[in-house]
C-alpha cells in the first residue's frame, strides 16, 4: 500500500503521541552508580540525535510514575539504549538502576525535545557540546550521528565528571575522538594517573580556555544537571556568545 507524505506524517504524529510497551533487553553496569539500559519497543518511530522520551513505571497498586531520559541510540529494528544515573533517594532512577531486568516491561513515551537535537548538515557552523555527568548521553547521540554520517562540521566536547570511573560511554568516546571530535575532560574531584590538568569545577576562564571562541559561531549545546548547564549558559553569554546560539537541557536537581 502506498502511504501519501501527509498521511505518514498524521500516522508518525500519533505513534509519537501514544505509550509504546518496551521490554528490557540488556542491563549492564556504565558507572558505579548508572546503568546502560536496551530496550525493546517494537513501535519506536526513530529519533534524532539529542531527543528523549518519558518512562512510565506503574507499581502493582497502579500507581504510577514517570520520567525524561535522553537516547543514546535507536536502531531502525526497535532498540532503543538509555544510559540512567541512579539518584539513591529518587523515586524512578534507583528503580531502573538496580532493579530493572531482562524481561521487564514498561512504557516509553517518544521521542520528544526537538529543539535540542543536532541533524546532520543542518549548518556548518562549528558544534560546541558541553556536559555535566549522566548530561552525556544526548551529546553522545550527537556525536555518534555526526561520526556516522561522516559530516564535517568541526565538533568539540567538553565533558565535567567527578572521577574516571563516572565517564558516561568512555570506551565509545575514546574511539569517537579524532580530528573532527576534539574531547576535553574536566575532572571534579579525582583524575587518572599522570592527568597533566588540574582537579576541580569548571571555571568561567576554564571553559574560555577548552570550548571554540565566540568568534567562531559555535551552536552550543549544553546538558546536565539544573545548576550545571544555568551556570555554564551563563558564563557563555558573558564570554560573548548569542543567546541564540546556546541550547541547554537540564536534568533537574541543583
Ligand atoms: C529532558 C531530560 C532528559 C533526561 N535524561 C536523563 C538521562 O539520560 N539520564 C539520567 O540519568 N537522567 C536524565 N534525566 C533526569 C531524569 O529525568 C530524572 O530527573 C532522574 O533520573 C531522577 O529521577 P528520580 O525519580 O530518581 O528522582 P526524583 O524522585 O525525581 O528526585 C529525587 C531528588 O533528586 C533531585 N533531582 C532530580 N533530578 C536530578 C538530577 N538530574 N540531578 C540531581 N538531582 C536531581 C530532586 O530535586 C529530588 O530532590 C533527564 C531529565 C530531563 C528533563
Amino acid at each position: 500500500m502506498n502511504t501519501s507524505p501527509s498521511t505518514a506524517r498524521s500516522v508518525q504524529h500519533r505513534m509519537r503521541s501514544t505509550w509504546h510497551t518496551a521490554t528490557v533487553v540488556e542491563t549492564r553496569a556504565e558507572t558505579p552508580r548508572a546503568v546502560r539500559l536496551t530496550l525493546a519497543v517494537p513501535t519506536w518511530p526513530g529519533s534524532e540525535p539529542g531527543s528523549h522520551l518519558d518512562v512510565r513505571l506503574t507499581a502493582p497498586d497502579g500507581y504510577q510514575a514517570s520520567r525524561s531520559y535522553s537516547v543514546a541510540s535507536s536502531s531502525p529494528w526497535g532498540h532503543v539504549v538509555l544510559a540512567i544515573d541512579e539518584l539513591p533517594d529518587g523515586e524512578v532512577s534507583p528503580f531502573l538502576v538496580n532493579e530493572a531486568r531482562p524481561g521487564d516491561t514498561l512504557e516509553v513515551h517518544g521521542p520528544l525535545g526537538s529543539y535540542f537535537v543536532w541533524r546532520p548538515g543542518q549548518s556548518d557552523r562549528p558544534v560546541q557540546l558541553i556536559a555535566g555527568g549522566s548530561g552525556l548521553v544526548p551529546l553522545y547521540a550527537m556525536a555518534v550521528a555526526h561520526d556516522l554520517t561522516e559530516d564535517s562540521t568541526p565538533f568539540r566536547l567538553l565533558y565535567s565528571v567527578r572521577t574516571p570511573a563516572d565517564v558516561f560511554f568512555a570506551d565509545e568516546l575514546t574511539s569517537l575522538a579524532g580530528p573532527l571530535l576534539q574531547v576535553t575532560h574536566v575532572y571534579t574531584r579525582e583524575a587518572p594517573t599522570g592527568w597533566p590538568g588540574t582537579v576541580g569545577r569548571l571555571t568561567r576562564e576554564s571553559l574560555a580556555a577548552c570550548t571554540i571562541p565566540p568568534a567562531e559561531r559555535p551552536r552550543i549545546y549544553v546538558c546536565g544537571s539544573t545548576g550545571f548547564a544555568e551556570t555554564v549558559a551563563a558564563w557563555l553569554l558573558e564570554l560573548g556568545h548569542a543567546t541564540t546560539d546556546i541550547l541547554t537541557e537540564r536534568f533537574g536537581g541543583l
